[in-house]
């Protein structure tokens, strides 16, 4: 007898379905190997061992902060406690990425006017939510405290509270003395980019975004505060940077929401900064995972890109904007000093909300989810290869081939 499944392509498992809806009866539940889809092929980096010296970096997607997430944290008095089973995952990472969606400016209505600062409460006016956020600036404090060393600042949420949003969540990232990338005070000229140093490695930071709410090119970046992504300066920051650092990150804000697939431009986009000196990219966005790949660049070096890291903490409702990933990324050196990826991990997650209490609000360990987590376990690897999953509980290494 004929393996069936071993026979299936995509093509013809319909055509087999309904023959055997025919031969077994219509009520027929569909088998298993109807699901089946390709594996999606590991993502591994030629040279995973050979470095000297190492240095881990972590990844999270959106701080996507709806209402129910901000008055949890008025409650409690801190944000952290949202995503308080990873803090050792947080804190374990060498350098820790996450993106910042939203202004936290202290004090300013949704007017764009300066008011006392009303403290950590969720009132509506001066601390607001979906569509033009503004988060009491605890939330960058907390963000710091739980180990995280860089944020991406350029979205499309990054005018909510216009210009001067913009110039007080920068006086808040530095009184906090968080790392920030894609965007100035108003009038400033200082650079787009930020460098972590972290074990020897010099890691230039740089995001920008195609998208704002308040449209580039009319009315809503009159001062030029948020890197535009499609600005020509773009790939000569990331040549000069590539020139002066180990490894070059761009932390791009694109793509179509819900959307599993990046969109073309996001393709392209991620060849030229890529091919221009970036060893990585992580993206984010779509509020959705994205998959991830690696790119050979002509001059031979194997790189890096997630298109989409989902939301790490929201209020969105659907599945795929509840499961995300904690993603990690090896850099290592040779003995010349030349920087390499030795490789890639993720810990699937998932956003608890809409349990009819916002006081459950929390990203938990993909385990902990019931009773989703299964289901946004099954979403993640739709979209992310399996070999590149390790479980929560586990220890990073990006490279546990090179244990054994
Ligand atoms: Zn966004």
């Amino acid at each position: 007898m004929m393996n069936l499944t071993s026979r299936l392509t995509s093509k013809n498992i319909k055509a087999v379905l309904s023959t055997a809806a025919i031969l077994f009866g219509a009520t027929l539940a569909a088998p298993a190997f109807a699901h089946a889809q390709a594996p999606i092929a590991p993502v591994k980096f030629s040279d995973a061992c050979s470095g000297v010296s190492h240095v881990t970096i972590g990844a999270v997607g959106d701080f996507l902060m709806h209402d129910p997430l901000q008055k949890k944290a008025a409650r409690q008095k801190t944000f952290a406690n949202q995503w308080r089973k990873f803090h050792r995952y947080t804190t374990a990472a060498d350098i820790m990425y996450g993106n910042l969606e939203t202004p936290t400016a202290r004090g300013i209505t949704r007017d764009q006017q300066q008011v006392a600062d009303p403290g950590l409460v969720w009132d509506n006016e001066v601390y607001t939510s979906y569509q033009w956020f503004n988060v009491h600036p605890k939330l960058v404090e907390d963000i710091k405290a739980t180990g995280f060393d860089v944020v991406s600042t350029a979205n499309n949420h990054a005018l909510d509270r216009g210009a001067i949003g913009v110039t007080k969540t920068v006086d808040e990232l530095e009184r906090v003395g968080l790392p920030f990338t894609g965007t100035r005070r108003s009038g400033e000229t200082r650079d787009w980019h930020t460098v972590i140093e972290k074990n020897g490695f010099k890691t230039a930071w740089l995001a920008c975004t195609f998208i704002l709410n308040s449209d580039f090119l009319k009315k809503g970046d009159r001062e030029g505060q948020v890197l535009n992504c499609n600005n020509k300066q773009v790939l000569n920051i990331i040549k000069t940077l590539a020139a002066e650092n180990d490894a070059v990150i761009v932390t791009p804000h694109w793509g179509h929401e819900n959307h599993d697939a990046p969109a073309a431009y996001q393709v392209k986009a991620a060849k030229m900064f890529l091919n221009a000196g970036a060893a990585l990219i992580l993206g984010a966005h779509p509020h959705t995972l994205q998959p991830m790949e690696k790119h050979v660049t002509p001059d031979g070096r194997e790189t890096f890109v997630i298109y989409s890291l989902a939301n790490f903490i929201s209020f969105q409702p659907a599945m795929k904007n509840k499961a995300t990933v904690m993603l990690f990324v090896g850099l290592s050196k040779d003995r010349n000093g030349q920087t390499f990826i030795n490789g890639v991990r993720f810990i699937p997650a998932f956003m608890l909300n809409r349990t009819g209490s916002f006081m459950d609000v929390e990203v938990l360990p993909i385990e902990d989810g019931k009773p989703h987590g299964q289901e946004g376990l099954e979403h993640i690897l739709k979209i992310l290869p399996k070999e590149n999953m390790m479980r929560y509980g586990d220890a990073v290494v990006t490279n546990p081939e090179c244990r054994r």
